[in-house]
């Protein structure tokens, strides 16, 4: 864990959150700023920067993979849109690496 990660602090119980779906290794909550009807945040429990330090771990992968899947089973949503923001350039602000399952509404593309 890493004190001054918001994402380690919610893991932790420090912080509260909105908590959608849990397993022994990752959870799932609500953002606090939600840009769709559904905007959860899945992130592994154990703290990993960003998607790129996540593929060193095949098995974490998989695991957060697992959870976008419990999250999609838990809320019954077929369609959905996942992003991996990675580095401020890519709007990444929390460095403990998580999948945004947005749904609800129509996406555009190009994202912006
Ligand atoms: P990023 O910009 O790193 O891809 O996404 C970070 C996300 O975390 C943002 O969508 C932001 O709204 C969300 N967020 C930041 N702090 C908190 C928090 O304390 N609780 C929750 N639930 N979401 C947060
Ligand atoms: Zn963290």
């Amino acid at each position: 864990m890493q004190p001054d990660c918001v994402f380690c602090r919610i893991v932790a119980g420090q912080l509260p959150a909105d908590i959608v779906h849990q397993g022994e290794d990752v959870l799932a909550f609500n953002d606090l700023n939600p840009q769709a009807p559904v905007h959860v945040l899945v992130v592994p429990k154990r703290h990993v920067a960003d998607i790129s330090a996540l593929a060193a771990d095949p098995e974490l992968s998989a695991i957060l993979l697992a959870g976008i899947r419990g999250v999609t089973d838990e809320l019954g949503i077929t369609e959905y849109r996942t992003v991996f923001n990675t580095g401020a350039a890519a709007g990444q602000t929390v460095f403990h690496v998580h999948a945004h399952l947005l749904a609800g509404r129509s996406f555009g593309w190009p994202p912006g």
